[in-house]
């Protein structure tokens, strides 16, 4: 067998790329009434074998048949049947050695993902799939990040037991704490924060939860083993393939049929295992190699997908576009983007455009990467520091803004400008701004808000509110509220897209637990009588939420965004400024915003000059827009709060 930089040389020679490239989106399966066709891409086998099985595991195949070798490295059969509901695996040999395979491009797969599964995929339809569409982009997008396992484990969310951890719960309604009739749970719970877009962690198909194993079994999920078919362990049938798709379908329909849009987590950036179905049937192409043999780890997974590879460029496109097209997906979180390249990056982007109009479809990620890595030839990472190479509606993660709020999220005992460090005033006036103003020495920086996805909670690292238990040592709960409170509405007041991870509104711990991605189910799930106990926090957000639909200074997404910040004034521990917040429709309730950022333990007072001023939200209560009053003179700031004044319009 060829070493790993023995096969790169050969992908990457002219002679290969002339040969076997293969631009068709047809590989895997297609299953129609009008029969079944098998396509596979493994130009370095010199015969495959196509396995066909009653079940989706054990057991021996019903049937061997030896394909056929097409033009560019294409192996196919095809047959009038249809095969709907049969499994199949490969067996090829490639210089000498045997190897089994699934298919890479499977669309259905058995239990744990082993062998794929033929599937005509109408059959998968739930009822009424034919006119199931995203609700309408309200004037903000505020993503909300869940795990399907986390939603709906916890006993006191009242799930019907069957559906606990799984995507049935989202079809399901009216959910009250521990079934008492009275308090929402669940999608309704969701509703009434009013959130836009929920975000589902991995729900492609992952290795590390065994789908037969235990019910409890829990892993975050940046694992992939089938991009294209759904996790098994979220369904309540894992060994049949139909079934996953069939109820994440009708997670995503019950999901549109609420008012929320969803984005999927997607991790193109590596594979649960090198030895992987990409691997076994065209070994190296899709892994990056350093030039002294050592495998590409940037991903600190064990492997690095070469998403700069034109083969592997056009799987990871054509992946997305199955996603959005089949399962309806409203927009990609691209994990650890920064290890795929910005061309591949802008080229989803225009495809996802062309399809579905300009923007239509969210795609943002984390723009860095765990290690260094072996991207090939001229291709440029999908950086922070690249983001003024991807397209404006290409977002990333804010990790600015994140830790200048409330301190690093690596070092965990280093505070940010609410609980106490000094000196971060400019960086909070950069994070109102989404970082768009761009000092004369950057080069590219970040075009408009639109690419800013402004945070500072997530699944990674602690919860907020273990950030402020470890960097506020002895301080009670009342102040840690208060601290949360602010970090919200700060957060909230800046431009950029809003996301926050699930539970940040309710105080939701891990017990200061940084990584949290193997930990028991208990750790992770979601506490739903803590968001009924802590539920003067979920108002308060609540109202954040609501008000930001009517701050279109601070939803504007264009490179104009920016200008309507004004006179920004810093003090130790103090920011002010004013927002112009006219509307494109010339609609506004508020034609001026007064914003107050006071982190220092005093009361603070802040002149108020000329008429019609009317407070919308305190440290206290974010509801007080909804019957604002006056103020005239000078407003007063709550320690440790944000205070939002609006200028009411003449016309209203
Ligand atoms: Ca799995």
């Amino acid at each position: 067998m060829k070493t790993a930089l023995e096969w790169k040389k050969y992908y990457s020679s002219p002679e290969f790329r002339e040969q076997y490239l293969y631009d068709k989106n047809d590989l895997g399966v297609s299953c129609t009434d009008s029969g079944t066709s098998f396509k596979l891409w493994s130009p370095s086998a010199d015969s495959v074998t196509l396995n066909l099985y009653q079940e989706g595991s054990g057991g021996s195949a019903c049937r061997s048949i030896a394909m056929e070798r097409g033009p560019h490295g294409v192996w196919q059969w095809s047959t009038s049947r249809k095969l709907h509901g049969v499994y199949y695996d490969f067996l090829l040999s490639i210089e000498g050695e045997t190897v089994r395979s699934a298919d890479p491009w499977a669309k259905a797969c058995g239990v744990n993902g082993r062998r794929s599964m033929a599937v005509d995929l109408r059959e998968t339809d739930p009822e009424g799939w034919e006119t199931d569409r995203a609700p309408v982009n309200m004037p903000e997008q505020i993503i909300y990040e869940l795990h399907v396992k986390e939603f709906s484990w916890d006993p006191s969310c009242g799930f019907p037991e069957k559906y606990r951890g799984k995507y049935k719960a989202f079809t399901c309604e009216d959910t009250t704490l521990y079934n008492d009739g009275v308090h929402p749970t669940g999608l309704r719970y969701l509703k009434d924060l009013g959130i836009t877009h929920v975000q589902i962690m991995p729900s492609y198909d992952y290795g590390s939860v065994d789908e037969e194993g235990r019910p409890d079994e829990f892993n975050w999920g940046y694992d992939p083993v089938n991009y294209n078919v759904p996790e098994g362990s979220y369904s309540t049938d894992p060994a049949h393939g139909e079934v996953r798709i069939r109820e994440m379908k009708e997670m995503i329909q019950s999901l549109h049929a609420r008012g929320f849009r969803v984005i999927m987590d997607v991790v193109y950036n590596h594979t649960y295992s090198l030895d992987s179905w990409f691997q076994r049937t065209a070994p190296w192409y899709f892994y990056r190699v350093f030039d002294d043999g050592r495998v590409s780890n940037g991903s600190a997974c064990g492997n690095d997908v070469a998403s700069e590879r034109e083969m592997c460029a056009s799987y990871i496109l054509e992946s997305v576009l199955y996603w959005a097209e089949e399962y309806h997906i409203d927009g990609f979180r691209f994990d650890l983007m920064g290890l795929l390249d910005v061309d591949l990056m802008n080229r989803i982007r225009k495809a996802l455009d062309d399809r579905y109009g300009r923007g239509e479809k969210m795609m943002f990620g984390e723009p860095w990467a765990a290690d260094e890595t072996a991207m090939e030839g001229n291709a440029v990472p999908a950086l922070k520091k690249n983001i003024g190479l991807l397209d404006e509606n290409i977002g990333m993660f804010c990790d600015d803004t994140r830790d200048a709020v409330k301190g690093s999220a690596l070092k965990i005992w280093k505070p940010g400008f609410i609980n106490g460090a000094s000196g971060k005033e400019d960086a909070i006036a950069r994070s109102v701004e989404a970082w768009c103003r761009k000092d004369p020495e950057e080069q590219a920086g970040v075009k408009a808000p639109s690419q800013v996805i402004t945070y500072v909670s997530a699944h990674d690292n602690q919860t907020l509110w273990d950030k402020l238990a470890e960097t506020l040592p002895g301080t009670d709960e009342a102040e840690r509220m208060r601290l949360n409170r602010m970090a919200a509405a700060l957060y909230m007041t800046c431009q950029g897209t809003l996301f926050f991870l699930s539970g940040e509104e309710f105080g939701r711990t891990k017990n200061g637990l940084e990584d949290s991605y193997n930990a028991p189910i208990r750790i992770n799930r979601i506490d739903w009588e803590k968001a009924w106990k802590n539920r003067d926090l979920v108002e308060y957000y609540k109202g954040l939420i609501a008000l930001r639909s009517h701050l279109p200074g601070l939803c504007d997404k264009s490179e104009q965004a920016p200008g309507r910040i004004r006179e920004i004034s810093k003090q130790e521990g103090a920011v002010s400024f004013l927002v112009d917040n006219s509307a494109p429709s010339g609609k506004t309730a508020w034609e001026t915003l007064k914003i107050v950022y006071n982190s220092t333990r005093e009361e603070q007072t802040v002149p108020v000059e000329g008429e019609r001023w009317v407070v919308l939200c305190d440290g206290e209560d974010s509801g007080l827009w909804k019957e604002p009053h006056y103020v005239k003179g000078k407003a007063v700031v709550y320690p440790q709060s944000v205070l939002i004044l609006g200028k009411l319009s003449r016309a209203s």
